[in-house]
């Protein structure tokens, strides 16, 4: 393909992608293909001659588009939103043209200056503490900065390996030598709550330390009390707890666990205190939210996913440290075909010593895009709009009477379930016919599929979650899933499904 035929069908792909958002809510949301469908239908070698890019547009419309979920659509609530937004896809298209391997600042050097611009940017939009910044008021480097991974996943991986580097400077500063300090890597303990996401154990796994899991109070919060006590028993044993995650907003139901409080027993006992806010963290663009994060200025790391919540395509998942030096000790590797710039300083930054790939791509452009064609007001606009929808569809489900809210609803998720109460069979009370209720609306739902959401199970409950957060989604959408959840409720109790 030369550049006179990708200037035709460059126009053409942009006006299908055009085309795609202006029919999204037209779509069922979830694919409702059988798995292998693919298989059937695609040959079974890669073509020996070039094809033609028509015969791929078609395959797009016949054969790929009934295996996506639309994850874009207004009516798609299930997991967390995963935004897109046309200034974001611009940014990545940019991002294509250059496709630059940044790994280091003289890769291309405004990859590497414009990420740290933006992540300062995202950092202040957000109110984050002054530590986490990589460029102080007075324009010189600070300790800390930020840089965009690919997931929160990855961001997790990272910050348990700065954990790590951490204590074993602790270690050595209390005069153990190497070899004392390799005997007594295995009693290495990460802590998180039992409603943590699972990344933070699979983090655990890839670096090959113990993991704890401490249980959540009734509000599905880590508590100081828990911590404290986890930590004791571990002590106790001989096990040398070093790295703690706090959540902002978890998984199964956004619970905010006690960060100040965590924060404290991090302080007193030299562990990293990482705080995962991949979802809700997009909420601090917003200063009435600023309260409920007391204490993430006493983090160590602290990530969120603007992938998620915050109009920018996936991936972009924001990472920030208040002090880079454990991370780049323990990422940092020299070779002479990766050359530095002699000298750096915060504007020539090496971010591969930053993060576990070598190379990175460019996507602080469309963060960039995002944040210059949306503006800050624009962005709190996006995140006010989901929160005041969520207040009411929880305004509407207690209204209704047959359902109960399962966590408060703080930003834009909401956890609901059918009161077992409001089952003709509720012989089980609370327990296995309330359940079994819960479970087969969640079914009900998306056989319908009109909406999609999905369901999950906390404190032994099934329980559905309304993930509130398209950036192409609207008040209507949400009108339409109360519609059908209060629709197929009536089935359920019924009992004629
Ligand atoms: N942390 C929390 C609280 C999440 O809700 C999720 C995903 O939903 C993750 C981490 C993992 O995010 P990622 O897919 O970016 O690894």
């Amino acid at each position: 393909m030369n550049a006179t035929e990708f200037r035709k069908r460059g126009k053409e792909a942009v006006d299908a992608i055009a085309d795609y958002y202006e029919n999204l809510d037209s779509m069922p949301p979830m694919s409702e293909v059988k798995p292998g469908y693919l298989y059937g239908l695609m040959p079974h070698e890669a073509p020996e001659d070039p094809e033609s890019f028509d015969g791929i547009q078609k395959d797009i419309k016949d054969n790929i588009m009934p295996g996506i979920t639309h994850w874009q659509s207004g009516n798609f609530f299930g997991w967390y939103p995963a935004n897109s937004s046309f200034p974001a896809i611009l940014g990545d298209m940019y991002s294509a043209m250059f496709n630059v391997v940044g790994f280091n600042w003289i890769c291309s050097p405004a990859a590497t200056e414009l990420e740290t611009v933006v992540m300062d940017w995202v950092g202040k939009l957000l109110g984050l503490d002054k530590r986490f910044r990589a460029i102080k008021d007075d324009c010189t480097e600070g300790s800390g900065g930020g840089i965009i991974q690919g997931s929160a996943s990855e961001a997790h991986v990272s910050a348990m390996i700065a954990g790590r580097e951490m204590m074993l400077a602790h270690l050595h500063a209390l005069g153990m030598n190497d070899e004392e300090v390799d005997g007594v890597w295995h009693k290495f303990v990460a802590y998180f709550s039992d409603q943590t996401h699972s990344s933070g154990q699979k983090a655990t796994n890839i670096i090959g330390c113990r993991s704890r899991s401490v249980p959540s109070d009734d509000n599905f919060r880590l508590t100081k009390k828990a911590l404290l006590a986890a930590i004791e028993q571990d002590r106790h044993a001989g096990l040398i707890p070093f790295f703690v995650c706090g959540t902002f907003g978890t998984t199964n139901t956004a619970a905010i666990d006690d960060i100040p409080g965590i924060a404290e027993v991090a302080a007193a006992n030299h562990m990293w205190f990482h705080v995962d806010a991949a979802y809700a963290g997009a909420a601090l663009s917003c200063p009435e939210f600023r309260p409920l994060a007391h204490g993430i200025e006493r983090a160590d790391s602290f990530n969120f996913n603007p992938h998620k919540w915050m109009l920018t395509n996936f991936d972009c998942s924001a990472l920030w440290v208040a002090d880079s030096k454990h991370l780049v000790n323990a990422l940092s590797i020299h070779r002479a075909y990766l050359p530095r710039v002699k000298g750096a300083t915060s504007f020539a930054k090496d971010y591969r010593d930053w993060q576990i790939p070598l190379g990175r791509r460019f996507r602080a452009l469309k963060l960039w895009f995002v944040m210059r064609m949306y503006g800050a007001s624009g962005i709190r606009a996006h995140i006010r709009k989901h929160v005041v929808s969520a207040k009411w569809l929880e305004e509407q489900l207690l209204a209704d009477g047959r359902f109960e809210i399962v966590a408060p609803v703080e930003f834009s998720l909401v956890v609901f379930r059918i009161k077992p109460g409001a089952l003709s069979d509720n012989s089980g009370a609370d327990g296995e016919v309330a359940n079994r209720a819960n479970a087969d609306l969640v079914k009900l739902i998306n056989t319908d599929n009109r909406v999609f959401l999905v369901g999950t199970k906390v404190k032994g409950k099934d329980v559905l979650r309304a993930a509130i957060g398209s950036a192409h989604g609207n008040q209507e959408n949400v009108e339409l899933l109360f519609k059908v959840v209060t629709e197929l409720t009536t089935t359920i109790i019924s009992g004629r499904y």
